[in-house]
């Protein structure tokens, strides 16, 4: 409707918005990145307006936006709390409605005098005195006054940004933008129009398209645009791949090592240890660098895993760096590691920010000379601070995605040789199937999906703060029995604009009720020499009972500790609390984990607690972190991937998903021009970002 009323601010600022200066608009325009004909292409609206058709009032509900016409039967100005117009309406049955206008223009009230007919549209509401509207949209009608022959768009805009000026610029820029088909016939799933169709339909719907499908984003219209994007990431992936696959790496083939390790493990590999184990050495044997990821939820044993991987790049000769992010992980590593590797003649250094002066050259020379075989650190002490003779392996622990700058890193390392270490990632948060098929199709994904045997499974419950004294009881009660407690806390120190309950007051708290000998204290601001004390003393079961904060989130590993509190549990995230309450039921005994919380809780906290009182399982706590917090957050970093889809969902849109990743190997194989030049429709420099 071309004469739709404008809202303006003053009757005394009555400007058409054609009279509105262009430069305005099209610099708001520009703000939203919509500068070529494509960008404007690809501007899809929110929703739609129906203007196609009429209704009878007699037919409309209250609530209902409907477009009618009717002739107006009186049209008067009347001052109340303000100045307002008011006009009422007769249509052809009878029915009366009256629309309020509290800005208005001279123009307005020429229009809607009495005796003009009038076509309007807006909502209708069912006041006390009868039907009323108010600021509907208006426009004089002749009898013959044609109805519009496709849904009305209304885009998403800024300010400053009429609909009108940016539906006229759509239209016009539509034709020109370059919409023609790359891909080759076969490509597209059947039953999906071509882009430039789909596009026309998706601004300018016919009235027989059924509604819900636009909304919902299932018209074959839409689909067609989303497979469109989600087939460019996947070629993007395999473009990185490729090139990744140029790189050349030392070719891994130890076994004795090995085998020495397996006959000296107190345990026998799960069936998924050994089928992982078995995938990481076929790649640790070829000449290009691997690239995987090992996922297995928390306690399904991947450092011994880690560890079966070194043995083969140690017995082939070549350095291992096994990285964590921190301190504490990366000594819980060591522990592990050099537990079974050491006894069979393997050389380790440990190389953390703690270790300083001569015994720290000590370690960095062996480094540099290859003496030493296997080197445990932090990322950021191992990436920066360490060179090495021969590194033929890096093995990064609770890392999702190695960045990027920290990939080249370690590229640099064998810089000299022209080689590239093999890698392998670890990761207790395991990525939902359609995240890792989209994100992940330049990874190979690893997945241990079997439990070691003998765990009892963890029960989780869900208390308000008011049972906290019920729980310290039953606290004393685990202890008297010889068993071991976390208490987890959130923050370090209290801040006043918190109520949060600090790990230094509830650690005096507990050792006033249970006894100081009995209740030790690990935070992130301890040096790292204090936490490992601290830590060895729970781990030898001296302590009891232990208040923490997330610093114990990953690889502690107290098989005796049977107990979990977590206060505050509402402010932890789902992947958070997952990886928190792992520390527990990591022996036989039956285990108990506890989340404390306090209310009110906000929407999406009831679902968090809801999820770790109903479920055990990682991937089940991941698709649920999903479905709560969508997938860019999920990933936690920008570089994800995850905003360069605008259209597709990865939760809703599987099914394309599967059929772009189908296409996409033959496509880049049988038509590189035409997959190249798609990638760069879709998703221009932003490809970058996905490389390396
Ligand atoms: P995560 O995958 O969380 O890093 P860990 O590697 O720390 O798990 O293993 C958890 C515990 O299970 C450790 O105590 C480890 O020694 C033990 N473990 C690992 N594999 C097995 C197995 N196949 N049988 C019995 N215990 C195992
Ligand atoms: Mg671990």
């Amino acid at each position: 409707m071309p004469e739709a009323t404008p809202t303006p601010a003053s009757p005394a600022k009555a400007a058409k918005p054609a009279a509105a200066a262009p430069s305005g608009p099209r610099r708001a325009m520009e703000r939203l990145g919509l500068i070529r004909p494509i960008d404007l292409a690809l501007h899809l609206p929110l929703r739609y307006e129906d203007e196609t058709r009429l209704v009878r009032l007699r037919d409309a509900r209250p609530g209902d936006t409907v477009q009618f016409e009717a002739t107006v039967s009186d049209s008067r100005v009347e001052v109340r709390r303000r100045r307002q117009l008011l006009v009422s309406l007769r249509d052809d049955d009878g029915q009366t409605v009256l629309l309020r206008f509290l800005h208005f223009y001279p123009s307005h009230q020429k229009t809607l005098s009495e005796g003009r007919r009038v076509r309007v549209r807006g909502e209708l509401k069912g006041g006390l005195f009868g039907r009323e509207m108010v600021h509907p949209t208006f426009k004089a009608v002749e009898p013959d006054t044609p109805l519009a022959a496709a849904l009305t768009p209304v885009y998403p805009a800024g300010a400053g940004l009429p609909q009108a000026y940016l539906r006229k610029a759509i239209e016009a820029a539509l034709p020109r933008a370059p919409l023609h088909e790359l891909l080759p016939h076969g490509c597209v799933p059947a039953g999906l129009p071509p882009l430039r169709e789909a596009l026309t339909l998706l601004h300018h719907p016919p009235p027989s398209v059924p509604q819900q499908q636009l909304q919902e984003h299932t018209h074959p219209a839409w689909q067609r645009l989303k497979f469109e994007e989600l087939l460019a990431q996947q070629l993007s992936q395999l473009q990185s791949k490729a090139l990744r696959a140029q790189h050349r790496a030392p070719e891994l083939r130890g076994r004795g090592l090995v085998e020495r390790l397996l006959a000296a493990l107190p345990f026998a590999l799960t069936g998924a240890q050994q089928r992982v184990a078995e995938e990481i050495a076929t790649d640790l044997g070829q000449a290009q660098p691997m690239h995987r990821l090992l996922q297995g939820d928390v306690g399904s044993g991947k450092t011994v895993v880690a560890a079966l991987a070194a043995a083969v790049c140690i017995d082939a000769g070549w350095q291992c760096a096994l990285m964590a992010p921190t301190e504490l992980l990366a000594e819980q590593h060591l522990r592990k590691l050099v537990g079974w590797l050491e006894p069979l003649g393997v050389r380790v250094a440990w190389i953390t920010g703690s270790v300083k002066g001569k015994k720290r050259e000590g370690l960095l020379a062996d480094a540099a000379s290859g003496e030493a075989q296997l080197v445990v650190g932090t990322h950021a002490v191992i990436e920066d601070k360490v060179q090495f003779d021969r590194l033929g392996l890096a093995i990064v622990d609770e890392q999702h995605r190695f960045g990027v700058a920290q990939r080249l890193a370690l590229r640099r390392k064998l810089a000299e040789r022209g080689l590239e270490p093999h890698l392998l990632m670890m990761s207790a948060t395991p990525i939902p199937r359609t995240l890792a098929m989209s994100y992940y199709a330049d990874l190979d994904v690893s997945t241990l999906d079997e439990l070691p045997p003998g765990r009892s499974p963890i029960v989780t419950k869900v208390f308000g703060m008011g049972k906290r004294d019920e729980v310290i009881e039953r606290i004393a009660h685990e202890i008297d029995a010889g068993k071991q407690v976390y208490w987890v806390c959130p923050l370090i120190e209290e801040s006043e604009e918190s109520d949060l309950q600090a790990a230094t007051v509830t650690h005096a708290e507990l050792a006033d009720l249970l006894g100081p000998e009995r209740v030790g204290l690990l935070h992130g601001r301890l040096k790292a020499d204090e936490k490992a004390a601290v830590m060895a003393r729970f781990s030898a079961n001296e302590l009891p009972l232990l208040v923490a904060t997330t610093v114990i989130e990953v690889g502690v590993d107290v098989p005796n500790a049977t107990l979990m509190v977590i206060e505050h549990a509402e402010r932890f995230g789902l992947a958070q609390l997952h990886q928190l309450r792992g520390r527990v039921g990591r022996g036989a005994q039956a285990s108990v984990c506890v989340l404390l919380y306090s209310g009110p809780l906000s929407e999406s906290g009831r679902e968090r607690l809801k999820a770790m009182a109903e479920t055990t399982d990682g991937f089940e706590i991941a698709r649920r972190d999903l479905a709560i917090r969508g997938p860019g957050e999920f990933m936690g970093h920008r570089q994800s991937g995850a905003d360069l889809l605008r259209f597709a969902d990865l939760q809703d849109d599987a099914p394309l998903l599967v059929a772009a990743r189908a296409q996409a190997p033959a496509l880049l194989r049988e038509h590189p021009q035409a997959a190249q030049a798609h990638v760069q429709r879709w998703l221009g420099g932003k490809a970058e970002l996905l490389k390396a």
